[in-house]
């Protein structure tokens, strides 16, 4: 054996790959050490085996293939299983090709043991599909995009994506890019969240809506050697939202009913430190805010004389002994001043512990009610004893009168001489006049002790008013004076009142009319209707009239107001009754008076409700003119009182041409008045959500409404008031009670300039 020969043998023979040779016919000609190894096997025991019996079933099916590439001059590289000598199958890797000795061809084989490295395969393999199941199982929306600057690419997701982006199951979302996936909005929105994770390398929180429901996101970069992923996990929170929603919602409800509470509630801790108080309690204990009360004690808050109380209720409820739950005491206001009050008490469990809630009444005005009807009825006691009184003594006084008087007529029938007839005549006339007012006193003492029992009922005012008037006739004949009425009376006019009493007060108003008035001068009596549904009636003389320091005492009993020793006759009791009268009847008395023309006295009677739009219609056609009838056009009427709301609508029902708009709103009213662009508004001052002059203002500001002529309607007509207004651009100025004529006049001039225009 040469020396290259034996070099080669021992390299054959110590190489770490398992080496055989092959005939050409498949014998193994000769094995190393290193391949009788790998099979369990010595060298010696392998020379008898043969090479097939060692292949694994899938290795004999492939190799006759191979063998034959072998043969025709290829080198080729396989992976085979053999069987090992203990009957487990092992891989190895095998690199084969022909050579040429001095014996002829043979095939070498260089074998190497790849068991390791097939089960470290294995084993990525295994865990490559363990992850890709926790994703796609995931309970959680998870997925791994890849993302360049063009694309926005779907790796994987969790299986539950299909259902999150609203596709079916069949579609592959993966390799999917946004655009495919989402709006384009939404999907230009998610890749540009998904190009900052990657290029910045940070992790993106972000909550998101999608087809309505909630979600939150977390987006982190996936750094796989040169590239980087994005990984994200997607939760469905709309649940957790909308439970949060319920909850703030009913926690705000709480509040609100707690805050708003007309009741004033405080909450204090069991050793009665303040804890939390509500805006009424704060308004009523006189604080700037709840945190005057916060951390201070309770015993503070009351008047000095009742601390002590309070200290001991704390004391005993800490000691678990009972305290009363409603008790009376004074309070301390936070500017010192002291009031009574109510308190109603019960423990009650925080989150943070027990405490105490308290509701605090202010007993101030119930007090002050209470001393009113005491010192109201004492009052009342001590007016009915007075009435008693006079009644008594009326009666007392009216027997011996009633002889003065017999006997004083029996003596005017006997023969007297001419002084003698004077002086009966005197004794009979003071004597009438002595019943008169006796009877008169009667009246006001049964009036004012409430005695004088009226029925009110439906009166046809018209009927009443003649026959007051024919009575009083030749009176006013007898002094040269005119008597007019310049009522227009509906046949329907009714008005609430007692017959008797209204004549009786009709009478005394238009005797007191005659008597002072001036000889030959004039009474007229006119009829209005007021805003509230009530009728007003003026008797007007021409007389002297009353001068305004005599004004507020024309209605108490006994004011002559400096007729006492003039000759008219008089008692002054007269007004007195007819006030009395009047107001048991449910209606109002007044006068006006201007001194040297003359004074009216009016006199204001409930409208019967079924009848009232009668009347207005009657007072409307007489008053209505034959252009108005025909004109049209449309008024906004701003007014907030239905009553006179409802007076405006029967009037303007009687102009067929003219629509009526309303609002009982300043903010509608402008609303309205840019809309509708109506010919007149007529406006009121004391609406509910502004004054009338900042509507007014705001007309006049806005070109819109600028030129609509505006009539304030109001009875609040104090004269700065009407030229403030009429300065601000108000067309007119009409006091309420609304006098129906000058309405309509307003209102056709208004409408007329329109047609003008
Ligand atoms: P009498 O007429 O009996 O004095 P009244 O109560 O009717 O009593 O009137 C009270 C006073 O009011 C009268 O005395 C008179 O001074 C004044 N008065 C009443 N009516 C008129 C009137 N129409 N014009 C002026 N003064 C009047």
């Amino acid at each position: 054996m040469t020396a290259s020969e034996a070099r080669y043998r021992s390299l054959f023979e110590q190489a770490s790959d398992g080496i055989f040779y092959l005939s050409p016919n498949f014998r193994i000609l000769a094995v190393n050490e290193s391949f009788a190894r790998m099979h369990g096997y010595s060298v010696e025991e392998m020379q008898g085996i043969d090479l097939h019996d060692l292949d694994s079933p899938e290795t004999a099916r492939l190799m006759p293939d191979r063998m034959r590439r072998v043969l025709s001059g290829e080198n080729i590289q396989f992976e085979v299983e053999h069987f090992h000598k203990d009957g487990h199958v092992f891989p190895l890797s095998v690199s084969t090709g022909l050579v040429s000795t001095t014996e002829g061809q043979h095939i070498l084989a260089f074998h190497r043991d790849i068991t390791a490295r097939v089960q470290a395969e294995k084993a990525l393999r295994e865990t490559q599909e363990l992850q890709s199941l926790f994703v796609r199982h995931s309970p959680i929306f998870t997925y791994i995009k890849e993302v360049t600057p063009t694309e926005d690419r779907l790796l994987q997701a969790s299986d539950n994506l299909y259902e999150l982006i609203g596709v079916p199951t069949t579609e592959i979302l993966t390799g999917k890019t946004m655009e495919e996936l989402f709006t384009s909005d939404f999907a230009a929105k998610i890749s540009a969240d998904d190009r900052a994770v990657v290029v910045k390398g940070e992790v993106l929180k972000l909550d998101e809506d999608l087809n309505g429901r909630h979600y939150t996101t977390i987006k982190f970069p996936l750094v796989m050697g040169e590239k980087t992923l994005l990984a994200g996990y997607t939760i469905d929170i709309t649940e957790r939202k909308e439970a949060e929603a319920v909850m703030r919602e009913s926690e705000t409800r709480f509040r609100v009913f707690v805050e708003q509470s007309p009741v004033a509630i405080g909450v204090f801790s069991l050793d009665g430190i303040g804890m939390y108080a509500n805006q009424k309690y704060v308004e009523t204990m006189g604080m700037r805010s709840v945190e005057e009360l916060v951390g201070r004690p309770a015993s503070e808050l009351f008047a000095p004389k009742h601390r002590e109380e309070s200290k001991e209720r704390t004391r005993r409820r800490l000691m678990g002994l009972p305290v009363p739950s409603e008790y009376e005491s004074v309070a301390l206001r936070a500017n010192g001043s002291e009031f009574p009050i109510h308190l109603s008490v019960a423990p009650i469990q925080l989150p943070s512990g027990a405490a105490i809630l308290t509701f605090l009444t202010d007993l101030t005005e119930r007090y002050r009610a209470e001393e009113d009807r005491i010192a109201r009825e004492l009052a009342e006691r001590a007016n009915r004893a007075k009435s008693d009184f006079i009644s008594r003594m009326s009666h007392e006084l009216r027997t011996p009168l009633n002889a003065i008087l017999g006997f004083a007529q029996l003596l005017e029938m006997d023969e007297l001489r001419p002084n003698q007839e004077r002086s009966v005549s005197q004794i009979n006339k003071s004597g009438r006049h002595l019943l008169n007012l006796i009877n008169q006193v009667l009246d006001i003492a049964r009036i004012e002790a409430g005695k004088l029992h009226l029925s009110p009922e439906a009166v046809r005012l018209e009927a009443v008013v003649r026959e007051a008037l024919e009575l009083i006739r030749p009176l006013a004949e007898a002094r040269g004076i005119s008597l007019r009425l310049e009522a227009a009376f509906s046949p329907g006019l009714y008005v609430m009142a007692d017959h008797q009493s209204l004549r009786q007060v009709l009478l005394n108003l238009l005797s007191n009319a005659v008597k002072y008035n001036r000889e030959g001068g004039e009474i007229n009596v006119t009829t209005s209707l007021v805003g509230d549904g009530r009728l007003r009636l003026r008797i007007r003389d021409s007389g002297e009239g009353i001068t305004q320091d005599k004004m507020e005492r024309l209605f108490v009993p006994f004011e002559r107001l400096g007729k006492e020793t003039v000759e008219q006759e008089g008692t002054g009791l007269g007004l007195a009754l007819s006030k009395g009268l009047v107001e048991a009847m449910g209606g109002r008395i007044g006068a006006e008076s201007v001194p040297g023309e003359g004074s009216v006295f009016w006199l204001e009677l409930e409208l019967v409700a079924e009848r009232q739009k009668e009347a207005i219609m009657a007072e409307v056609d007489e008053h209505l003119s034959d252009g108005m009838r025909e004109g049209r056009g449309l008024v906004l009427y701003v007014e907030d009182n239905l009553a006179n709301v409802q007076l405006v609508e029967a009037v303007i029902e009687r102009l067929p041409g003219v629509t009526l708009i309303t609002a009982m709103r300043g903010g509608l009213a402008m609303d309205l008045a840019k809309e509708h662009h109506p010919d007149l508004i007529l406006l009121d001052l004391q609406l509910p959500d502004m004054h009338g002059s900042e509507v007014l203002g705001r007309l006049k500001a806005d070109p819109a409404t600028q030129k609509t002529p505006v009539v304030i309607l109001s009875a609040d007509a104090l004269p700065e008031h009407m030229t403030d207004l009429l300065a601000q651009g108000a067309r007119a100025f009409l006091t309420k009670p609304i006098d129906v004529k000058e309405f309509l006049k307003v209102v056709e001039e208004s409408l007329n300039e329109r047609t003008d225009e």
